[in-house]
This record gives structure tokens, C-alpha cells and sequence, in this order.
């Protein structure tokens, strides 16, 4: 049993702390138990009613054992295959998804309306599935993922390299913000456990209700190896202390908070990767020669990404850009907009916008406005205390800020609109004159996790985006083309990568599977063919290969072996050929069917059709009779590498490069896997004519 408890820690109690013992206190997850502490204790309060309803403390945690036991027990998923992981998230993500209403019924203290919500539970559980089914799709059922197919490094092919990513020998350490406690945490453990690590997720104490829900789940669904996943609700206090080489951590939050993590000597001394996503003063941009349509698009933008969650997102727009002379328009239509917004308890009927997560949020976004109007006069809103209509039974209880727009007739000489992030419901628009003064303009951002475009559809818009991309991790182009199959600008995608350079913390989540790779070594792998099979048991050209009397499509899945090998018999390429395919295809090109053209191409002769050299290697290679092959679903890598002219004769190599195992559907389902095989056509030279790939679903023994 590990010792949770730090005996070095003395426990004490305070007289707020008493008071304080008859609400819940969160656990912390970790080692296989629950952890509390009643000393240190901090209190949350409810976003609308200001009641408070938990308190969180991880005093005198034992930091090492957490790490210790994510070392010793949760890398247990090292062990398993990419395919088993990703199974394991795909019902994971199941098993959320049937009790997301009691995450729904937990967020209404966070002061979200269901369409907030719907960002962090949806969008986290569906993170999950996209990256499960990624996973399957794009990995092979390894440990190892090859990620080059041979790099020749001799005369004879007797040396050469792979590059390999294996599982990093560690733990994650995931510190998360307090906007998104389920989406956040999920988009950064999906990646990591399918990278083989586990995870330690440490959740913002304001909202840690939700992880604390949804973690609790997915231990209780027992999917996951013990140890893969803990969570520490409270303090991390020495946790950093306690990691070496092998171990990542990642960071969302505040600049100032990242900033001193990761100035920690620890990290700097043992090389740890530390990814930070902070502090980000996003950009809208609406182009020069925008017409009345594309006006609309952009306020609509703004105006979405102003109230959405309260304007609470990383993503969301504070500097709004607009060409000097629609300056007016664009404020006058967005004002309208935002006047009609409803603030409030979202459990009220008619109410659009809920509350910031906290009344300390609430202060510190009236403080971030107070340093914006230095830069910017205030249009709309601005107000902390309640002089704007709220719908709630006690609006003084609640931490309700009103949409705020601001404008800014300067911003080159402007410094707080381009560095203050006011984490609400706020935006500030400012005009420019031109591309270079915009260009510059954005750049005063130093940095952002997103940018939007927002043009007419026949605008060229080239110049700037290659001036603002270098800032940005994400750049959305809105047109009216795109407009309504468009994610948003405030949406990262599994897909896309997630993160930004300088001020937004110069990190990078999310981006398919970059995002898995992060946890992974990339190791340079020299040596023979041989060597480099058994790694990734995909067959490496060069490698030693297997003959057998019985033909490799007589044999079911399991009975092949990587490296079985097939020589065909052999085909002579002849006039009727290519005449009877440039027929029966009605591909007439003159390189194969005008005798005079061809002389004087590049091949100096009539060439046969690639495509007819891969229909007849087809022919030499397949077993025509029924069996355990039960269709060829695809051709990878094609490459035609010497003209086979008529009169040349053609052989086929047919080996099997690897095999990958599919789960089954369903009951009805045969059991199979892919079997990938490496098609080599050779001429009577032994001088390669083809190669390429072919991808074939195979049966597997009864
Ligand atoms: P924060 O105070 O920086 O906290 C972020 C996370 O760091 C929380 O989990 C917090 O835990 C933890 N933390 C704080 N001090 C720590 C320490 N010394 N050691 C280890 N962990 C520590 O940020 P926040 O309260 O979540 O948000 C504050 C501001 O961050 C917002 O107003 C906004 O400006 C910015 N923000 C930016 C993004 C972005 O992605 N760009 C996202 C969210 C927020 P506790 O909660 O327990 O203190």
C-alpha cells in the first residue's frame, strides 16, 4: 500500500476551516484512493447564487507516491498496443456520454448556459472518440510507431535508418484552467494515453467539480489500466520536484502562473518539457474592401465569441480590426446585437449569457477593462456593479458582467488593448488603415492561439495571411462561401493544431496525431533490413523473406507470416496488349498508342499503360479461387519507376510487409485484419518497373 499521506507535512486547522466542515470537500484520486485534508482548505462558490459548494485541499499529499504509482502501475499502458488504447478511450468516451447529463446538472454552478456546456461536455467527450478513432485508423496495432518506411544509407541496402517513436518512460503532468474543466483535461489526456503515458490531471480549483465527476467515472468504468489516470484536486506543492527526463508537463491557465512554472530549476535542470497555452489576445480582422454581407459575417463573429461562455474562452476575440472607414457600421451594428443580450441565471427562461465563473473573476475582468479604457473609450457595458438588468433571483450574489465593447481611434499608439486579455465578455474594436499598419497591429499581440479572416469571397487576402500566420497557431478565413459549414473562430478541432507562439505560451496541443507524438521519443534507428523488421514488425526491402508451395492468398491472417514472399511467373508485354487496354480503358495517350509521337518523347518508344502494368501484376499475383482473402480495399504509394516497352517481361514480387488485426463490429462480422503487402514488378533486367502498396482485408482462423 503507498503512503499517501506527507509525513513531512504537519496537518492544521483553522477556525474557517471548521466552519467550513459541513460542505463537501473534493477528493483527490490518487494511488488508488481518495484523498482529503481538512487544513488549507479553499472554498468555491456557486457562479449565480454565490453559495459556497465545495472546498478542495490536497495538504499533505504524498507527491512522490503519486508519481511513483503513475510510474509503477499506470505504465501498464505502455504495455498495450495503440489499438488497445484507443478501444479503451472509445469506451470511455461511452460511458461519459450516458451520464453527461450529471455533468450538465454540476456546470450550472459554474454559471454556463446548456449551449456553454454543451463546448466542454460534447466537445470533450467527442475529442475522445475523434482521437480513438484516428488512433485505429492511422496507427497499426503496435507499441512502436515507424514513422519512416526505410531510409537507404549504403551502396548495397545492407544499412539504412527508421525513425521510431516509442512510449515515454514517465508521466504527464496536465495543469488545467478553470473555463473548461472537462474539454481541457480531456483534449490533453486523450493524446497522452494513446501515447502510452499516463496522466496526472490537476483541474483549476474553481470548476474542479466536473473533473473530479468525470475522472471519478472513467476510474469507476475500469477501462483504464489502475494508475493511468489520477487527479489532484487543490495543490500540486512539490509534484515538479519529483519528475525527470521522461515526463512532461503541460499548462493552461494565466501567463503569470505558466511563466513561474516553468522558470521552476527542476524543469530547466532535467530538461522537461513544459507546454504552455496562456494569456492570448486573439484577433478579427475584417478586410479592406469588405461589402455589406461580409459586415454581417464579422459582428456576428465578434459578437458570438463575446458572449459564448461569457466570453471565457482562450480562443475568444478581444481585438476586433476593421478598415477605418466602416469603423461606425461595425459598432453600430454590433452594439445592437449586444444590447439584446440577456444576462443572467441561465436556468431562467429568455437569458443568453450566464455568469463568469467566479465574483474573483468578475474583479479581475473589471480591473482588466479599467486598463483597457486607458487605450480605448467604453461603448457598451463596463459596468461592475449592477447598473445593467440581470435575470436572477439575487443578482448581487452572482458573478455577472455585462457584454463590453470597447473603441480604441489609436491602437499604434496603444499598449494595454494589445497585451491585456480581460478573460469576460469583452472586445475591443479598432480601425486601421492599411495592410502594413494592420499587419503591424496584429503582430502588437506578440503571439496568438487564433486569428480570423473575414473577406468577401473573390478578395485575394494572400499578402496578409502570410504576414499575420508566423503569429498565430490557428488562422479562420469566414466568407460567405464558408459561412455556414464554418466551425468558428473560437473552435480548436482534434484535427488542428491548438496553441500558439510567444504571449499565448509558445505551445502546442491537439493537431491528430502531433499531438500523441508530443508524449512519444523519436529515436533514428540504424541498421540492416533485418534489424529494422523487428521493430515494428512492418518488412523492411532487403529483409529475409519466406517461400512456401502454398500461395499467400490460400492463407488466413493468422497463419501468414511478415516477410512471406511470392514470385510470380513472368509476362511478356506485347502491341495487342496495350491496344486492347487503350480500348477497353479509352486512354489513347499518344506515349502508348502514337508510334511517331512516342519516338520522339522521353521514352523514345511505345510504353504500356502503368496502369495496365498494375492490372497485369494483379493478374500474375492473385489466386483466383475463393478464400480467405476477401477484398483488396486499396493501393498506397504507387510509384512507376522504368517504361516497360513492348516485348519486355514483367515478374511480380508479392511480400507481406504487415498485418494489422481489425476488431469486429459486430457478431455477424468474419473476423479479420488488413494484411499490407509490398508489390515490387521487375523486368527481365531485374530492373524495377513498379512498386507500390496494396492493402487487403484478410479472414482470420475460425
Ligand atoms: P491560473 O490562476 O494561472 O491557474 C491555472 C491553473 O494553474 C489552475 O489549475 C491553478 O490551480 C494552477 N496553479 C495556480 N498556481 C499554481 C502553482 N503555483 N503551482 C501549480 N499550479 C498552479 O489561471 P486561472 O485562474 O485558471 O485563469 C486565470 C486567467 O488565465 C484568466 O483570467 C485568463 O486570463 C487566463 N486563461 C487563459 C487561458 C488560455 O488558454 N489562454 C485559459 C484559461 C484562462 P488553482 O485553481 O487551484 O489555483
Amino acid at each position: 500500500m503507498l503512503e499517501l499521506e506527507n509525513n513531512s507535512v504537519e496537518q492544521h486547522d483553522t477556525t474557517e476551516e471548521h466552519q467550513a466542515q459541513t460542505l463537501k470537500t473534493l477528493s483527490s484520486l490518487v494511488c488508488g484512493q481518495e484523498y482529503s485534508s481538512q487544513a488549507e482548505l479553499r472554498t468555491v462558490y456557486h457562479a449565480i447564487t454565490g453559495e459556497a459548494i465545495y472546498q478542495v485541499s490536497s495538504h499533505g499529499i504524498s507527491t512522490k507516491a503519486i508519481v511513483d504509482y503513475a510510474k509503477k502501475q499506470g505504465a501498464a499502458i505502455a504495455t498495450w498496443t495503440f489499438h488497445q488504447r484507443a478501444n479503451a478511450l472509445k469506451q470511455v468516451a461511452q460511458y461519459l456520454l450516458e451520464r453527461k447529463e450529471h455533468y450538465y446538472e454540476l456546470a450550472k454552478a459554474t454559471g454556463c448556459t446548456r449551449k456553454d456546456v454543451w463546448i466542454d461536455v460534447e466537445g470533450g467527450i467527442g475529442t475522445l472518440f475523434a482521437y480513438s478513432s484516428l488512433v485505429r485508423r492511422e496507427l497499426s496495432d503496435e507499441t512502436a510507431l515507424v514513422e519512416d518506411a526505410w531510409i537507404p544509407l549504403s551502396k548495397h541496402g545492407n544499412f539504412g535508418a527508421k525513425h521510431i517513436l516509442t512510449s515515454k518512460a514517465g508521466v504527464a503532468l496536465h495543469i488545467d484552467a478553470f473555463n473548461f474543466p472537462i474539454w481541457g483535461m480531456l483534449e490533453k489526456i486523450a493524446p497522452t494515453l494513446l501515447a502510452g503515458v499516463p496522466c496526472i490531471v490537476k483541474p483549476a480549483t474553481e470548476g474542479a467539480e466536473l473533473t473530479h465527476a468525470v475522472v471519478k467515472d472513467i476510474l469507476a468504468s475500469g477501462f483504464l489500466p489502475a494508475g493511468s489516470l489520477q487527479l489532484i484536486c487543490g495543490q500540486i506543492y512539490d509534484l515538479i520536484e519529483h519528475l525527470n527526463p521522461q515526463d512532461t508537463v503541460t499548462f493552461t491557465g494565466s501567463a503569470a502562473t505558466g511563466q513561474s512554472l516553468r522558470a521552476n530549476p527542476h524543469l530547466n535542470q532535467y530538461s522537461i518539457p513544459f507546454c504552455m497555452e496562456a494569456d492570448s489576445v486573439n484577433s478579427a480582422i475584417l478586410t479592406e474592401h469588405a461589402n455589406d454581407e461580409t459586415i454581417d459575417l464579422f459582428v456576428r463573429e465578434v459578437f458570438r465569441e463575446m458572449t459564448t461562455k461569457a466570453g471565457q474562452k482562450c480562443t475568444a476575440i478581444r481585438r476586433a480590426f476593421v478598415p477605418a472607414a466602416l469603423l461606425e457600421t461595425v459598432q453600430t451594428r454590433l452594439v445592437a446585437k449586444l444590447q439584446k443580450v440577456v444576462v443572467g441565471d441561465p436556468e431562467i427562461e429568455g437569458v443568453t449569457m450566464g455568469a463568469l465563473a467566479s465574483v474573483k473573476q468578475k474583479f479581475s475582468v473589471a480591473e482588466k477593462v479599467e486598463q483597457l479604457s486607458e487605450d480605448a473609450k467604453i461603448v457598451l457595458g463596463g459596468h461592475l456593479r449592477q447598473d445593467f438588468e440581470i435575470q436572477a433571483k439575487n443578482p448581487e450574489k452572482g458573478a455577472f458582467y455585462p457584454p463590453t465593447l470597447l473603441v480604441c481611434e489609436q491602437p499604434t499608439e496603444a499598449k494595454h488593448i494589445h497585451e491585456v486579455e480581460a478573460f469576460g465578455p469583452v472586445s475591443t474594436l479598432m480601425p486601421y488603415q492599411n495592410l502594413a499598419e494592420l499587419a503591424d497591429l496584429v503582430a502588437r499581440g506578440e503571439g496568438s492561439l487564433v486569428a480570423s479572416v473575414v473577406r468577401n469571397v473573390d478578395e485575394n487576402i494572400e499578402a496578409l495571411i502570410t504576414k499575420i500566420a508566423p503569429w498565430h497557431g490557428r488562422v479562420h478565413i469566414l466568407d460567405a462561401e464558408s459561412a455556414k459549414e464554418s466551425t468558428g473562430h473560437g473552435s480548436p478541432l482534434p484535427y488542428l493544431v491548438h496553441g500558439g507562439p510567444g504571449r499565448a505560451g509558445g505551445g502546442e496541443e491537439l493537431g491528430g496525431l502531433r499531438a500523441v507524438k508530443h508524449y512519444m521519443q523519436r529515436t533514428a534507428l540504424q541498421g540492416s533490413p533485418n534489424a529494422m523488421t523487428q521493430v515494428g514488425h512492418s518488412w523492411t526491402a532487403g529483409a529475409q523473406v519466406f517461400e512456401d508451395r502454398v500461395h499467400p492468398f490460400k492463407k488466413d491472417f493468422d497463419e501468414l507470416r511478415v516477410g512471406e514472399r511470392l514470385l510470380t511467373a513472368r509476362r511478356t508485354v506485347t502491341e495487342a496488349d496495350i491496344v486492347n487496354f487503350a480500348c477497353l480503358s479509352g486512354d489513347h495517350f499518344y506515349a502508348h498508342m502514337d508510334k511517331i509521337a512516342a519516338a520522339d518523347s522521353l521514352f523514345g518508344d511505345r510504353v504500356a499503360h502503368g496502369y495496365f502494368i498494375v492490372s497485369a501484376a494483379a493478374g500474375l499475383f492473385v489466386d483466383a479461387a475463393a478464400g480467405p482473402v476477401i477484398a483488396n480495399y486499396g493501393m498506397d504509394n504507387l510509384r512507376f519507376v522504368e517504361p516497360v516497352k513492348i516485348g519486355d517481361t514483367i515478374q511480380v514480387e508479392l511480400t507481406c510487409k504487415q498485418k494489422t488485426p481489425k476488431p469486429q463490429r459486430d457478431p455477424e462480422q468474419k473476423p479479420h485484419g488488413v494484411v499490407v503487402w509490398d508489390i515490387k514488378v521487375k523486368n527481365q533486367r531485374n530492373e524495377l518497373v513498379a512498386t507500390y502498396d496494396i492493402l487487403t482485408l484478410v479472414e482470420r482462423a475460425a
